[in-house]
């Protein structure tokens, strides 16, 4: 048997499947998908199985090496993530091995320590005359290396074990136990046998009669020590001697960790539909019912129902025995979030999420590839579920840029679920208040089925949007942050005791050092951009690198004292309200207190339970959260983002007014929202403020066209970097001459330039982009040019990096 592999170099010379042979004690085991040590030159690396072959459908074998190890019992990788790695390498220039290791938990990337475990099936007679398995029957879990040392006569026997279902591997992550265990106790004896027993003991030993009385009424199922414990009142040590005296059996389970393992979760009823989502429910469901591929744009305002809708095409999915991914931005991915689906479909489902501990991950995602759950929620990587019969993909909020990954492989989760959707017959369903230009554009043009729900749930009113002219507040002699209106609005809630939500808008806008003298601003000496302002410790700090310096205390430039933070961060607004309303409960959420793991819970469950009057932050909390109480929504700064490089800034700008706008009076009560800006009159405010999709489609679309952007036009965006200036200046026009001689007449290509952002850790940036309306060939050309890349690159160290479709241009 020959086996053609993948291996871990993720370079584009080795980007292709080598051959090796399998040896008779590995073919149990090895199988398309597996996870293979493999010899490479004067290395061990991993790889994956590409394709197995019969000897004689290859050629010269004899000179071909082993393979050493196989290192899953199940191969992670299914023959359709296999496929689409081969999909993902060539439509994002990525090696194929680097494709599907982003499909796979960290766990079986790192150092993980691998153990060899019986199984139920493994009994004194399949032992045989073989020590290990006896060893192994005594211990249940040996670490591998352990076995290779102390039976290095039997190792090659364990895969053909593992194969007959004997024994099973699992990893250990170092300093962490993957697995948690739990305590079960059982009585596996008949009930006149127990009741014989309860008679036999003495008198007084009152605890192990109550507790065999309770094993009489329970039956022979396994409880586990804590429920014996806590809700049966027996203490440990009755238990362990009825253990003694062979009544009772005591055993550690393995148990998934679940994350969530402390929440009732209520089963839901659902609600009935309103004719809108009946409306949009008809032609979902018929697509699921027919199992082959379609896809729908589901465009409904915050509060129309969407969720419901999802909930139930998942349910109908399920229905004809078929599986679902359900993906939400990571932000969105809230207890509240996890709960519907919980309360729903019960253990049916896994949840991926990053703020999960590695273990976690891991336990989640065995659940998926052992069959036992049958829908995933989760952020971006859940795209990659190795379920094998996949019926609906839903990516909620689809317009989030959270959505494209921004490092290799630079992979948009949209994209790859079109390719799942398409290989597996399956229904792909987008939803979002505000859809990404590039997708409506599509639904509009009938590739997807455009769906809409304009009205609210209950017709309960959209908010009313108030927007403010911050010039005009200046005038008016008003020097604080809120203006008029948000002011009394405030005072009005607080004395209703209502709640509120302000919002900083912060993206690309930070607290900055600056002198007021002379204009000068502190920046990183290793970047080309501003340091970000720390109050609690007084520094100044490089989000790029980690560079920090004190705050000065005079202009390094003109020795002024007048150099101060600049801007607007969530600390300044929290003490400006806490000046304003003496006694105001706020709950700041940004990244200073939100790193610690849980803490984003802990302050929204907080909020929740009505012990703040504000909950403040920054980007955090702009989606999906759902407060009844809140009824005023303040921005404080609502065009910063207007005034980014970034073609999608009225689009970003647009998306987050809305978004926040419909965190306001989703429940009964009214709300209003109020948006303070410099710009009131530019298109994607005074849209966003009337709630007006449609107009801001179209005036957006109309600059995309005359400015040459997507949708109109693609960009592939190749960035260059290194420490010395002309050798970077060099290897961007050697790509660039290369393209621009093989590029077709219609696609522009602009640079090599200058990044936005020239530096970043001491190596400079070069970029060029392409901008393209047809190039049927684009995968290859830039493999071409990858190729005369590195020919040219062998003497240098110039990084490249190419990003398809790019969303961060800086
Ligand atoms: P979206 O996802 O579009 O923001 P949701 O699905 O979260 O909207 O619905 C908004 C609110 O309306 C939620 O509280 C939800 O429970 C409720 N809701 C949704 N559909 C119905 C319905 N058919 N009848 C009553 N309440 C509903
Ligand atoms: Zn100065
Ligand atoms: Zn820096």
């Amino acid at each position: 048997m020959i086996a053609s592999i993948i291996v871990d170099v993720p370079v584009n010379r080795t980007n292709r499947p080598f051959d090796y042979r399998v040896p008779d004690y590995l073919q149990p085991l090895i199988r398309a998908g597996s996870r293979v040590i493999v010899p490479f030159g004067p290395r061990k690396l991993q790889g994956y199985v590409v394709v197995l072959l019969d000897e004689t459908s290859v050629g010269a074998t004899d000179r071909l090496r082993d393979v050493e190890q196989v290192l899953d019992d199940t191969p992670p990788l299914s023959p359709e993530l296999l496929k689409l790695g081969e999909w993902m390498s060539r439509q994002y220039l990525c090696p194929w091995v680097t494709a599907v290791q982003a499909m796979i938990p960290a766990v079986l990337k790192g150092k993980a320590e691998k153990w060899l475990t019986a199984t139920e099936l493994l009994d004194e007679q399949s032992c045989g005359r073989s020590p290990l398995l006896w060893e192994l029957l005594r211990k249940r879990h040996l670490p591998l290396s352990e076995v290779e040392k102390q039976f290095p006569d039997e190792y090659t026997l364990v895969p053909g074990w593992i194969g007959s279902g004997l024994l099973s591997t699992e990893y250990q992550v170092r300093d962490r136990v993957t697995k948690k265990q739990q305590t079960f106790v059982s009585c596996h004896l008949a009930p006149a046998a127990i009741e014989e027993a309860i008679a036999s003991l003495p008198k007084r030993a009152e605890q192990m009669k109550a507790c065999l009385a309770h094993f009489l009424r329970h039956g022979e199922q396994a409880v586990s020590m804590q429920t014996v414990q806590q809700e049966w009142g027996i203490s440990r040590a009755t238990v362990k001697s009825l253990e003694a005296k062979g009544l009772l059996t005591v055993e550690q389970v393995e148990v998934y960790r679940d994350p969530y393992a402390q929440r009732r979760f209520a089963a839901s009823e659902k609600p009935a539909f309103t004719p809108r989502q009946q409306e949009v429910l008809e032609p979902i469901l018929h697509s699921i019912q027919q199992e082959s591929y379609a896809s729908y744009l589901l465009h409904g305002v915050t509060g129309s129902g969407k969720t419901e809708v999802y909930l139930e095409a998942i349910e109908h999915t399920l229905a004809r025995g078929r599986e679902a991914i359900f993906l939400v931005p990571e932000i969105s991915l809230t207890p509240q979030m996890v709960e519907r689906f919980k309360s729903r479909f019960g253990a049916d489902v896994a949840v991926l999420h990053s703020a999960l501990s590695q273990g976690e991950r891991y336990d989640e995602w065995r659940k998926i590839i052992r069959r036992q759950v049958k829908v995933v929620v989760g952020a971006r990587s859940a795209i990659f579920a190795p379920f094998e019969n996949v019926g609906l993909i839903v990516i909620d909020e689809e317009h989030e840029s959270s959505y494209k990954q921004e490092e290799t492989p630079r992979y948009h989760a949209r994209e790859v679920a079109l390719w799942r959707a398409k290989e597996n017959g399956a229904v792909l369903l987008m939803g979002s208040a505000t859809p990404s230009l590039e997708t409506y554009a599509l639904a509009t043009r009938g590739r997807y089925g455009l769906l809409e729900m304009p009205d609210r749930v209950g017709n309960r009113p959209m908010p009313q949007v108030h927007v403010v002219d911050m010039r005009e507040e200046l005038q008016a002699e008003n020097r604080s942050m809120f203006s008029r209106k948000l002011h009394e609005l405030i005072a009005d809630r607080l004395a209703k005791q209502e709640q509120m939500v302000i919002f900083l808008n912060r993206r690309g806008f930070s607290t900055f050092v600056m002198c007021r003298s002379c204009g000068y601003t502190l920046r990183c000496v290793h970047c080309d951009i501003s340091l970000t302002y720390h109050k609690t410790n007084h520094t100044a700090r490089c989000h790029y690198c980690g560079y920090t310096i004190q705050q000065p205390a005079h202009c390094p430039e003109c020795q002024s004292e007048h150099i101060r933070f600049f801007g607007t961060g969530t600390q300044k607004v929290e003490e400006e309200l806490a000046k304003l309303f003496p006694g105001i409960r706020v709950i700041r959420m940004d990244v200073d207190t939100t790193s610690r793991k849980g803490s984003h819970e802990e302050l929204l469950d907080k909020f929740r339970r009505g012990q703040g009057d504000v909950l403040l932050g920054t980007q955090m909390i702009a989606k999906g959260l759902d407060f009844p109480r809140v009824t005023l929504v303040g921005v404080i700064a609502a065009d910063t983002s207007l005034h980014l490089p970034d073609f999608r800034a009225a689009e970003k700008t647009f998306q987050l007014l809305t978004q926040v706008g419909g965190r306001a009076g989703r429940h009964e009560l009214a709300g209003d929202v109020v948006i303070q800006t410099y710009t009131p009159e530019h298109y994607s405010i005074v849209h966003a403020t009337r709630h007006d999709y449609p107009a801001f489609y179209r005036e957006e679309m109309m600059q995309r066209r005359r400015t040459g952007y997507p949708p109109y036009f693609r960009l592939v965006l190749i960035t260059f970097s290194h420490e010395e200036v002309p050798i970077v200046v060099r290897a961007a026009h050697v790509v660039g001459d290369h393209l621009r001689q093989r590029i077709a007449e219609t696609t522009v290509l602009l640079g090599p330039v200058a990044s936005p952002i020239a530096r970043v850790k001491d190596r400079f940036r070069f970029q060029i982009m392409l901008k393209y309306r047809d190039e049927p060939n684009l995968a290859e050309l830039l493999a071409q040019a990858t190729a005369a890349f590195e020919e040219w690159n062998k003497q240098q160290k110039v990084l490249m990096t190419i990003d398809v479709d790019p969303y961060v241009l800086l």
